[in-house]
């Protein structure tokens, strides 16, 4: 029996979804109630591989989360990226525009790639071009690209969050939930077979554990459909180069996944 809502619940929900909307956020998912068959049904071992359930609405209800997002149905990657850019705007959404932002960087890159890098945040040179990883660090991650037989132009980079934090500083962790759902918007859009992770941030946000390099490391997790791996972010490899050999040793495994020729050479 469809379950009928009281008129002040239903719209007090369904101004709290257009205000998520708002924020870029779309998928809604919840927790079982307690009591109830799925709540007994053990949880899968691995609690990162895990998918969250999606929301199960009752038929009656199901118009209150009918609202699409701007990219639904929309089958040429290029243009639902713009429309996700659009939708992104100027954003004000967190601290980070009024603390001396010149610009949000988007992601760069192949919409269609098969491998789609994620970093950290922007920095000074990525906030005065609007590109990600155009600096240092950047001339680095060009470097393992080229390392795996890929050209920049063939992969898709982004940053978890858009916005460059005062100082280059590590972003908050509300910072990170206000952006990333636009990054999640991105990664379903471009499909790609592989992300990696760079860095402890990256690696973090994306797969919710708090867990240290070392452990993250060396294995392959689940983000929703698509394998990920996690390696070092390049600016930790330019204060600390013998690790390139770890870090190459992570991306011939996600060469091998992508069914790349395997150099000789590592990264440089
Ligand atoms: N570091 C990042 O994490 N992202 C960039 O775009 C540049 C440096």
């Amino acid at each position: 029996m469809p379950r009928t809502l009281d008129p002040h619940l239903r719209r007090t929900l369904s101004e709290r979804i257009r205000y998520y909307n708002e924020l870029g956020i779309y998928d809604f998912y919840r927790r079982p109630r307690p009591g109830t068959i799925e709540e007994s049904q053990p949880e899968p071992r691995n609690e990162m591989a895990s998918k969250p359930r999606p929301m199960a609405v009752p038929a009656v209800e199901e118009d209150l989360f009918e609202i699409p997002k701007p990219e639904a149905n929309v089958e040429d990657p290029v243009r639902a990226l713009r429309l996700i850019r659009e939708d992104l705007g100027d954003c004000t959404r967190c601290r980070l525009h009024k603390q001396g932002r010149k610009q949000i960087v988007f992601g760069v890159g192949n919409p269609k790639a098969n491998l789609m890098f994620i970093g950290e945040a922007p920095g000074a040179d990525e906030d005065e071009q609007g590109e990600p990883f155009v600096g240092r660090a950047g001339q680095l991650l060009n470097n393992m690209i080229r390392a795996m037989g890929l050209k920049r132009e063939d992969v898709y980079i982004a940053n978890i969050i858009k916005c460059r934090p005062p100082g280059n500083r590590t972003p908050e962790r509300d910072e990170c939930d206000t952006c990333s759902p636009f990054l999640m918007r991105q990664i379903a859009v471009i499909q790609p077979k592989v992300i990696v992770a760079l860095g402890a941030v990256a690696a973090k946000t994306l797969l919710a554990i708090n867990a240290p390099m070392a452990e993250l490391r060396g294995r392959w997790y689940d983000f929703r459909g698509t394998k990920l791996a996690v390696t070092y972010h390049p600016a930790f490899l330019l204060r600390d180069p013998r690790q390139k050999k770890e870090a190459w040793k992570d991306l011939q495994i996600v060469m091998k996944e992508l069914g790349l020729k395997i150099p000789a050479k590592g990264v440089e």
